[in-house]
């Protein structure tokens, strides 16, 4: 017979894992089961781009490994299993394999998966990795060796510019290239981010601002070499691509949800455009807002155990910034929704205050730099929430 389950988690990031763990902190008993593409081990994402300067093995950043989690949760877990369809009449999934799953209610946490927005040659394919789990991590460190590498680190928003300095400060060395000319370009006004650039370059990190790459091709027996729009050259070992991530909604959308390039259409109590099915963290766009980082999945999964449990209880996301940990310059970020009327900046060297305004004056949005990074309490009271 086909195994059953009265909530189905897809997914084994922090946002089903979160959710998985909320309901059992409210003493719920039903039973769940997580289903994973990866191995399962429950880990923090945040601390991937922190692992490398302290050079980190792999399952020094994992809290535990799947058999431990599913026994923490009083759960059934299924790794290494991708789930291909979801036929929401029958309530059944099918995993890959062809074996089917039947549940009384699904939730989606399928995160978010690395955007390639360019091809790689397949003789350079050993060459480039991406980091969006502790299994990409693993492998990473294990390219890496023992001795320092020349990684050529593509894209500069927040998981580009993290690994950056994390690698610097493992004593690699950083090549960073970017088609804006500054770093951050969504999450700060431009003399904010050419802040963050200067410190970079000052540590001696290699920049190739405003420049789109062009090709990869191998170089000599264990290298790769970076072409440029200005046919400037790159050589590296290894190469690092933070291009962008993509919420992962295919199978939402083979299923006849409702879906948006934002993510996973679902309404403040999380519900989907299907009954019974939910969806949350970096998957789930949330009444038009898809933040993609810790605290709003987090409130999502204690708003989202309380609904399951019968009470319906919509979300709210406060003013909370992003803190980027650039440690060669601390950077925290709360990237106004609407483009603002005006930035109004002030900078002592780099330490640097940006207030995003809109035509009444208003605060939107702020960015800070440096010593002004504590300003971030101060702000956050001042500014609106992100879903309120
Ligand atoms: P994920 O962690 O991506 O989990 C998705 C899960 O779904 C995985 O288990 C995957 O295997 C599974 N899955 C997907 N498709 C299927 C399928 N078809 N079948 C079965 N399973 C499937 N946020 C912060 O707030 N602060 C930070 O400092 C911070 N630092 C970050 C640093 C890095 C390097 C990165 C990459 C992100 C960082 N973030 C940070 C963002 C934050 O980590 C994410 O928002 C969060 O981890 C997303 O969790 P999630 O559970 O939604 O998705």
């Amino acid at each position: 017979s086909i195994p059953h389950a009265d909530l189905v988690i897809i997914g084994t990031g922090m946002a089903g894992v979160g959710l998985a763990r909320a309901l059992r902190r409210e003493g719920d008993t039903r039973r769940i089961t997580l289903i994973s593409a990866d191995s399962g081990y429950d880990y923090s994402k945040p601390l991937l781009s922190t692992g490398f300067a302290k050079r980190l093995a792999p399952d020094r950043l994992a809290q535990r490994d799947a058999g431990s989690l599913a026994e923490a949760l009083n759960a059934t877990l299924l790794t290494h299993t991708p789930v291909t369809a979801i036929d929401p009449e029958a309530q059944r999934l099918t995993l890959v394999g062809d074996s089917e799953y039947a549940y009384t209610q699904l939730v989606l946490a399928t995160g978010a998966a690395p955007r390639t927005p360019f091809a790689i040659p397949s003789e350079c394919e050993a060459h480039c990795f991406s980091i969006n789990d502790l299994d990409d991590y693993r492998r990473f460190h294990r390219a890496l060796g023992h001795g320092p590498a020349r990684v050529a680190m593509v894209g500069a928003g927040l998981v580009g510019c993290e690994f950056a300095n994390d690698l610097h400060a493992g004593g690699h060395r950083v090549s960073l290239i970017a088609p804006e000319s500054a770093p951050l370009p969504r999450l700060l006004p431009e003399p904010l981010g050419h802040a963050l650039g200067n410190a970079f370059a000052d540590a001696g990190i290699q920049l190739a601002l405003g420049r789109t790459l062009e090709r990869i091709a191998p170089g000599d027996a264990s290298s790769v070499v970076l072409t440029l729009d200005n046919h400037d050259t790159v050589e590296a070992d290894l190469v690092l691509l933070a291009t962008g991530l993509a919420p992962r909604t295919a199978l939402a959308a083979a299923a006849g949800l409702e879906v948006s390039a934002s993510g996973i259409a679902v309404d403040r109590t999380l519900q989907t455009s299907h009954p019974g099915i939910f969806a949350l963290g970096d998957a789930a766009c949330v009444a038009g807002v898809n933040a993609m980082y810790v605290q709003p999945l987090q409130a999502s999964a204690k708003a989202l155990a309380k609904t399951l449990a019968g009470t319906p209880t919509p979300v709210h996301f406060g003013a909370w910034p992003v803190i980027v940990k650039t440690p060669l310059l601390p950077v925290v970020a709360y990237p106004p929704l609407a483009t603002p009327e005006r930035w109004r900046i002030e900078a002592d060297g780099a330490d640097m205050t940006a207030l995003a305004e809109d035509i009444d004056g208003r605060l939107i949005g702020f960015a800070l730099t440096g010593g002004c990074v504590r300003r971030k309490v101060e702000l956050s009271r001042a500014a609106p929430a992100l879903l309120g």
